[in-house]
């Protein structure tokens, strides 16, 4: 038989195969193998103490959950903690020479930072931050690209009790001063520069621009990316650079401030898919506990283990899963800084090899673009996971097969995980040995959550009974936000008012909404739809962009596809479908016609898109999301609206520019 037999036959089997079980090689070394565990976070709220006592705490708590004032609800209250002594100080005894964290520059640079250095290195930071005047609970901005200085500042801003303020190094000066001044932050930590697809970019222009634009007047802090300032950026002096503070301050030791439980971590802002981004502002024991926890229960890391999460340290998922919950765990978390296919598309799978990493973490949205490449990119790279996640969007059955196959070789684990910026860990996702794998589903709740679906009169629609609707969680959790910063009506508006009863004082009438469409399956497994929003309504049909694109991904050649609604005078709405083609396919009416068969043969012949159109990318947010709304108005012949948080401001115009000539 030849291969390319053999690969139809595998696909075929693999296609058919509804579930998949985990290999029992992984089940016998995993974290939890007993399905007790459920039943001990069935005990609400004190399920989650189980979490709790993964970190040292200075005083343990007086209550696992206050519930006296829902929804601004006290997890561990009365308890006393710090986050950098929880990730550094406590795994020095046993394991200092250990890597906490192994750093891949672009250019090739290499770092391990054992247990020690971190130590090290977080308190002279916190020392220089006391130095220039930072105290306790100032919010500072960090303004960091992928480098070692991202995860030190953090870690010593937690050490003094400063919050941070994570801003993604992609964003442009406005994003930047648009944080800054909704943080109320009076200091900025920033870098000359650092690289990308082999270009030393300057990024401390965007301080000087932000500085310009921001109604306050921050210190700004600058690292450098080499020992010296590149030649080809300009500090200004008004700025301070870290290395002459770090100097200052060589050995010098800070001790962790006691935080309480309830005092708050950190802020970081949601991505901004659906709309103006959102403050969130996450607590100090509750979030740190969940996150160690779900690191613990559903990544399955372990100390021993390299476990690299591909994703940016400047959205949540790269505070829970490089940060804070893997070093929380004493674990070797590995940091790349830049581009996935720079200097070639194998850049990935060379580190996989390099580093041997055991547990690794993506979006759908890159395992998209390593379908899109194809796999000879992957081959002949000796790496072996044990482990792989994925976060950030429905993964479609396709995608997933190939990331099982390809990048798995169908003998790894995956989960998808559901959650939100929000929510400060994972919310539902299989635990790895315990529930079998189903492509394109995101699986059971994690422990001690309890998630329902209501339909848009607010009723509950019966459990596991295969129908669609809005998804909430009925109980609080340890990571969930505390409130948007400074803006609790827009908390309570946002995430509360539309299935909860809002004067009441008992936290089981308030429900969280989550703003996403779910279906849970007769198995009790929960598909995520994707946003509410995305919706639309065909000839009185209501259906799911998800739906859509799922069916037009089915076609061969398409590597990635965004469907979108187009007003109809007639049928109120169609769809819109853009399609990126894969590597080497051109254009033509022949894919054209296929994708619209796709569709017709999947749906229905009512949904057949009105158009088709095919572009080069497809906009999207810094974590790889597309911003249907985008689409939708260029589709729909209207004004933009806020583009901020794009990773490339320019995809939208591009596409009007292509729609209009074509
Ligand atoms: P904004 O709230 O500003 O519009 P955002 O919702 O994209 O932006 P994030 O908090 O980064 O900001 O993303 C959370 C959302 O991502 C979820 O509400 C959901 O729509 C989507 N999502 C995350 N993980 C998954 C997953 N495993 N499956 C399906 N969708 C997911
Ligand atoms: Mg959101």
């Amino acid at each position: 038989m030849s291969d390319s037999e053999d690969e139809v036959r595998l696909e075929a089997r693999l296609r058919e195969q509804e579930y998949f079980r985990p290999p029992s090689k992984f089940v016998g070394q995993a974290n939890v193998s007993d399905p007790a565990v459920y039943d001990r976070f069935g005990e609400f709220p004190d399920g989650f103490e189980e979490y709790a006592d993964l970190l040292d705490w200075d005083d343990r708590w007086d209550k696992v959950l206050d519930a006296s004032n829902p929804p601004f609800y006290g997890w561990f209250t009365g308890g006393t903690l710090n986050a950098s002594y929880n990730c550094v100080d406590r795994h020095l005894d046993d394991r200092k020479n250990q890597t906490a964290l192994l750093w891949e520059g672009e250019d090739g640079d290499q770092r391990n930072i054992s247990y020690q250095d971190l130590y090290r290195e977080v308190n002279e930071m916190a020392a220089a931050l006391r130095s220039m005047g930072v105290e306790e609970d100032d919010v500072v901005t960090l303004h960091l690209p992928m480098v070692p200085a991202l995860p030190v500042t953090m870690l010593a801003c937690a050490r003094i009790g400063a919050p941070h303020s994570v801003v993604f190094a992609g964003f442009s000066a406005s994003a930047l001063a648009e944080r800054v001044n909704n943080a109320e932050s009076d200091y900025v930590v920033t870098i000359d520069g650092y690289y990308r697809r082999g270009e030393f970019l300057d990024h401390v222009q965007k301080a000087d621009a932000a500085m310009d634009e921001t109604e306050r007047d921050p210190e700004v802090l600058v690292w450098t990316r080499h020992d010296e300032p590149h030649d080809s950026v300009s500090v200004s002096d008004d700025y301070t650079m870290v290395a002459d503070l770090l100097e200052e301050h060589r050995r010098e030791r800070v001790d962790p401030v006691a935080r309480d439980a309830e005092d708050p971590l950190f802020l970081m802002y949601t991505s901004g898919t659906t709309g103006k981004p959102k403050g969130c502002q996450h607590r100090t024991g509750g979030y740190l506990a969940y996150a160690a926890g779900t690191s613990k229960y559903v990544l399955d890391i372990e100390p021993e283990d390299t476990y690299w999460c591909a994703a940016d340290i400047g959205w949540i998922t790269g505070h829970s899963y490089i940060v804070y919950g893997p070093l929380a765990l004493g674990t070797t978390s590995v940091m790349y800084e830049g581009a996935p296919d720079f200097p070639h598309k194998s850049r990935i799978w060379e580190i996989a090899e390099k580093y041997d990493v055991d547990v690794f973490h993506t979006s759908p949205t890159a395992v998209r673009q390593f379908m899109k490449w194809g796999p000879e990119y992957i081959e002949g790279y000796d790496f072996d996971f044990r482990h792989m996640t994925t976060v950030g969007e429905p993964i479609q059955p396709e995608a997933w097969l190939w990331y099982y196959k390809h990048i798995g070789d169908e003998d790894a684990v995956i989960v998808d995980t559901w959650w939100q910026t929000e929510t400060g860990g994972h919310l539902i996702t299989n635990l790895p040995a315990l529930e079998d794998m189903k492509p394109g589903s995101a699986g059971l709740p994690a422990p001690g959550i309890e998630p329902a679906l209501l339909d848009d009169d607010g009723e509950e629609i019966e459990p596991a009974s295969g129908q669609a609707g809005n998804l909430i969680i009925k109980k609080p959790w340890p990571g969930m936000l505390q409130t948007v910063y400074g803006n609790d009506e827009r908390f309570i508006e946002t995430y509360w008012a539309d299935f909860s009863d809002t004067d009441s004082d008992d936290w089981t009438d308030w429900n969280y909404k989550a703003g996403d469409g779910a279906v849970h399956e007769r198995d009790g497994y929960f598909r995520i739809l994707g946003r509410l929003d995305d919706v639309m309504n065909v000839a009185g049909h209501r259906l799911g962009t998800m739906e859509l694109e799922s069916a037009v991904a089915e076609v061969e050649d398409v590597a990635e596809a965004a469907v979108v609604s187009r007003e109809h005078t007639e049928k109120g709405e169609v769809p819109d479908v853009y399609v990126i083609l894969r590597e080497g396919v051109e254009e033509s009416d022949d894919v054209r016609q296929r994708i619209v068969g796709a569709v017709e043969d999947e749906i229905g012949k009512f949904a057949r898109p009105a158009n088709v159109v095919f572009v080069d990318d497809l906009p999207k947010t810094r974590s790889g999301k597309i911003m249907r709304r985008l689409l939708e108005n260029i589709s729909n012949d209207k004004e933009l609206g806020d583009t901020t948080t794009l990773r490339d401001p320019d995809v939208p115009e591009r596409i009007r520019d292509q729609m209009k000539a074509d």
